[in-house]
């Protein structure tokens, strides 16, 4: 596997391999590698010659009274993880490089950045798409692999990539799991053994609205009660929201028609902000 650290050689060596021929993907993320990355790397793999794997804790995406400084950083590990997954090329830069004196430029995606999770974290988004347009200039993909588990990230970034022409290509990957359900996710690890028990009831809650409206309930109203009932039996410290979404355009939906819907969570067990999302079919 071979580490690169600043842009000049990431751009050096992308242009190389699009030169070769080579169908390049990028796996963006922000380290503390888990299962879940190791899948996207999967996914990666099985549709490229080259995967290149990013790992960048942006500050950009994290609000003032966010976790930036504390957020899980172990290089060492994930080199590990990266090596074992499969990956060619790990890209690590540091924030000066991409942040340098004088930054002043970013993407933005209106509208739907301002909800949900944009919403509650302001400037998130920005953060977001802003680094990943980066990220994407400096490694040059045919192909970007993203979480599922981002559900709303997800959305926002093919609108990004339509919206701007960047010529690629987006994979979704479903959410990986710990066994009893919570989503894998790098901020686990800030949870009590308490809590990571009491947190799988938000997968719980969204198996629930897949049973009922499997089942033929067609109230959104009833279906929201269901999941935030569940939620509330585990004694989350908040639920910031349980939403039914329109996947088509991400916002909130009046009733459960089309082809599917997608229902997410977003909820606070001690200090931890925690999302998760199924989608559901509705024929
Ligand atoms: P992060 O490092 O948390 O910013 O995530 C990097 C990428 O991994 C994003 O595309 C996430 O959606 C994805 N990801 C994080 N957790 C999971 C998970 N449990 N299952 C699948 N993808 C995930």
């Amino acid at each position: 596997m071979e580490i690169l650290e600043t842009v000049g050689e990431m751009q050096a060596r992308a242009e190389e391999l699009r030169l070769s021929g080579k169908k390049v993907s990028v796996v963006p993320t922000m380290g503390a590698l888990h299962e879940g990355h190791a899948s996207l790397v999967a996914a990666a793999r099985a549709a490229s010659d080259v995967v290149i794997l990013t790992v960048f804790v942006n500050p950009m995406q994290f609000g003032p009274d966010e976790d930036f400084q504390r957020y899980p950083r172990d290089f060492t590990g994930d080199k590990k993880i990266a090596r074992s997954a499969g990956v060619d090329i790990f890209f690590a830069p540091q924030v000066s490089e991409m942040y340098p004196d004088g930054f002043l430029t970013s993407i933005v995606t209106d509208e739907v950045a301002q909800t949900f999770e944009g919403k509650i974290r302001p400037g998130h988004f920005r953060g977001v798409t802003t680094v990943v347009g980066k990220l994407f200039h400096m490694t040059k993909p045919h192909i970007a692999v993203f979480g599922q588990k981002d559900a709303q990230q997800v959305f926002i970034i093919q609108k990004m990539v339509r919206d701007l022409n960047f010529d690629m290509r987006i994979i979704v990957a479903p959410i990986v799991r710990e066994p009893n359900g919570l989503a894998r996710s790098s901020r686990n690890k800030y949870l009590s053994e308490e809590a990571r028990g009491s947190a799988a009831s938000i997968y719980k809650s969204l198996m629930q609205a897949a049973e009922l409206i499997g089942k033929g309930e067609r109230s959104v109203e009833k279906v929201r009660e269901t999941v935030r009932r569940t939620l509330e039996a585990a004694s989350p410290s908040q639920i910031d929201y349980v939403a039914v979404i329109d996947p088509s355009t991400f916002r909130e939906t009046g009733a459960l028609s089309g082809h599917a819907v997608l229902v997410a969570v977003a909820a606070r067990f001690e200090e931890t902000r925690l999302i998760d999302n199924i989608m559901i079919p509705l024929s």
